[in-house]
């Protein structure tokens, strides 16, 4: 086997048992491979071991990967910022936008997604720990966005999404992820059908999962660590 083949079949392996200790069917928890920085040789041999879903945080670098992957029906999800510059090519090339915490760039989206193509899946980003600097609407708005995001065309809103910052231990990751989890409760006992609660990588998936995560996020444990960004 090869190693991403085999980091696959052990990341798979952790979320099987994530879920069994949690007391949760092992479909409730969907695996998206994070391939920012990789080429398409590493997309193209994850896809090959069954792999079908796969974020990208760089927006650039990811279109230019898609197009050299064109013949493979590969489901592409954004997970980094997205600018107003940006919008149109999200809209174009993505299946799933993770990152959505404004509603200018909701907005921009509805707009721009091409009428021949399917909804674009939208999750609202969450600040949920309150990092200063970070991206993610405030716990206390996102219901606010969401319910707008809701009503625009060409979108499906299916949840939120978090990126906490990193936990000393199991109890402290799952406390943050806790949190996450009674939001998503919140939005949807307000009437919102929302499915997908887009947390959890590489460090806390276990967590995560424990605290009710449908789709986990995780590069490194596939694919390697990362070199810096420069
Ligand atoms: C890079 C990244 C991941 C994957 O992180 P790993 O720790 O490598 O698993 C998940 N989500 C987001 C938003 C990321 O930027």
């Amino acid at each position: 086997m090869t190693t991403i083949r085999n980091n696959l079949h052990s990341v798979r392996e952790r979320i099987a048992s994530a879920c069994k200790a949690a007391g949760r069917p092992v479909e409730e928890v969907t695996l998206l491979a994070v391939s920012k920085t990789f080429g398409p040789d590493a997309v193209r041999e994850a896809a090959d071991a069954g792999q079908a879903a796969f974020g990208e945080n760089y927006i650039q670098e990811a279109v230019e990967k898609m197009a050299l992957l064109g013949g493979l029906p590969l489901e592409w999800h954004c997970i980094g910022p997205i600018q107003s510059n940006k919008t149109r090519l999200v809209a174009g090339h993505f299946d799933w936008a993770h990152t959505v915490d404004r509603l200018k760039i909701a907005q921009r989206l509805a707009e721009q997604r091409p009428e021949g193509l399917p909804l674009l899946n939208v999750c609202v980003q969450v600040n949920i720990d309150g990092g200063a600097s970070k991206s993610g609407v405030a716990p206390e708005e996102a219901l606010a966005l969401a319910r707008e995001v809701a009503h625009l065309p060409r979108l499906r809103l299916r949840g939120l999404m978090t990126i906490p910052e990193p936990q000393p231990d199991f109890a402290a990751q799952k406390a943050v992820h806790q949190k996450a989890r009674r939001l998503f409760d919140q939005l949807r006992d307000a009437g919102l059908a929302l499915d997908t609660l887009s947390m959890g990588m590489t460090a806390d998936l276990e967590a995560a999962i424990h605290a009710g995560s449908t789709m986990v996020r995780v590069g490194t444990a596939i694919f390697g660590g990362r070199a810096p960004k420069v």
